[in-house]
């Protein structure tokens, strides 16, 4: 429908980048993106007037839109454009283009391939760049020799790609490849979009094969600042994902930081020189938390080991966050009695109801204050060893 309205419009419309993709790899493309020749506002406005129960998001600022219909299908649109990097690394200056113009601008060949939407010649292929054979023989390669120099972020674009589609960089993009890390290209890179690139790989499900590319690909560093033993740490960030599925079935509702919980894992056994550079550039959120984490989980096993009563190990756990946690499971699986009690904390003891609260304790003649605070904590670690199960044995033990 909408290939009919862009041509009474005069406004060539394609489908392109990943989704063209993924119909050739015959997998499934969560994004449909189409490319439009001309205003981009017109078109919504008219597939609005023209297609029942469809609506439309108009971004002025990027010329895009998302248009969706009434049984929620969406489709983001783009006008067609030409983009130049006025230095490397930077954000490109951009105006608008044709197709031609729009496929030369994106990062590798199996992306910059696209399908006519117009009904006369309807999903005939543009494929000026070879993406489909490259597709067919497994090859990532960028479109103009300093692809990798103007946008660093392809870099690692590209190791997504060749991780989930199990590709290899066609030897002129590695010798790019090299040029652009000879040239600390990264160093040029804005720290917001460094960390939201290595954030992605940090997510990536198959991140433990990822790390064999990031060493092949020289780019360990991006992740660590300091060499490491891959095959072990691959273990290790495997063993973390076990816990964030064992998390997931346990807690459906609960959304834990994949990427913090990595880190951690990725820098566990470093020094704080190591790790105070990456600390300091990138926009980690929640900082401090990782920061706590990171120093005290090597002395866990002892501490817990010698914690005798539940509420002494239950306030261990407590000054992790729940990455800690997951961390700490990850990095200690034959600990038993560790695991144990991490998996008690997060089933039981982080959400016990308390007995009394603040305001019942002030109504049985307790005073407020930091005082009241202190007896609410000792309540609640006697209540987590037992020692009290209900109102009435609580109170006893208040008047102990
Ligand atoms: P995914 O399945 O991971 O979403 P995708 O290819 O759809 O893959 P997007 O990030 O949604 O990835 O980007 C859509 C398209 O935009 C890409 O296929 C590519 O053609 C282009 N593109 C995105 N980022 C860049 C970039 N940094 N440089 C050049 N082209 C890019």
């Amino acid at each position: 429908q909408i290939g009919n309205i862009a041509q009474q419009l005069g406004t060539p419309v394609y489908l392109v980048g990943g989704a063209v993709r993924d119909l050739f790899l015959e997998r499934y493309a969560p994004d449909l993106d189409v490319a439009v020749e001309g205003d981009v506002r017109s078109l919504v406005e008219a597939c609005k007037a023209q297609i029942p129960g469809t609506d439309y998001q108009y971004h002025a600022r990027f010329g895009t839109a998302t248009l969706q219909d009434s049984r929620g299908f969406s489709l983001d649109l783009a006008q067609c454009r030409v983009e130049h990097y006025p230095a490397p690394a930077a954000l490109p200056e951009v105006r608008p283009g044709n197709i031609g113009e729009d496929l030369i601008r994106r990062d590798f060949t199996i992306n910059a391939m696209a399908l006519s939407l117009d009904p006369e010649n309807f999903a005939s292929l543009l494929d000026p760049y070879g993406g489909r054979i490259d597709l067919q023989r497994g090859q990532l390669r960028t479109l103009h020799s300093r692809s990798f120099l103007d946008d660093p972020t392809r870099i690692l674009r590209g190791l997504r790609f060749a991780t989930r589609f199990q590709m290899n960089l066609a030897p002129e993009s590695r010798q790019q490849l090299q040029e652009a890390l000879r040239d600390d290209i990264f160093a040029r890179l804005s720290a917001a979009r460094l960390w939201r690139e290595i954030c992605y790989l940090l997510e990536l499900v198959a991140l433990p094969q990822a790390l064999s590319l990031l060493s092949e690909w020289h780019l360990w560093f991006l992740l660590r600042p300091a060499p490491m033993d891959i095959l072990a740490m691959q273990a290790l960030l495997g063993r973390g994902q076990e816990q964030i599925q064992w998390l997931q079935q346990q807690f459906p509702e609960v959304s834990i930081a994949v990427s913090t919980l990595m880190l951690i894992l990725l820098w566990q056994d470093l020094s704080w020189t190591d790790i105070q550079r990456p600390l300091d550039q990138w926009p980690i959120p929640d900082r401090n938390r990782l920061e706590a984490d990171l120093r005290i989980l090597p002395d866990l096993p002892r501490r817990i080991a010698q914690a005798i009563r539940p509420s002494q190990r239950a306030n261990i756990w407590q000054a992790c966050s729940l990455a800690g946690i997951l961390a700490a499971m990850a990095m200690y699986p034959d600990d038993r009695a560790l695991k144990d009690s991490a998996r008690l904390y997060l089933q039981e003891q982080k959400s016990l109801q308390p007995i009394f609260n603040g305001q019942e304790l002030q109504a049985l003649g307790l005073s407020a204050g930091p005082s009241l605070g202190n007896i609410l904590k000792r309540l609640r670690d006697a209540q987590l060893d037992r020692d009290i199960a209900d109102k009435e044995t609580a109170q006893q033990w208040l008047i102990k």
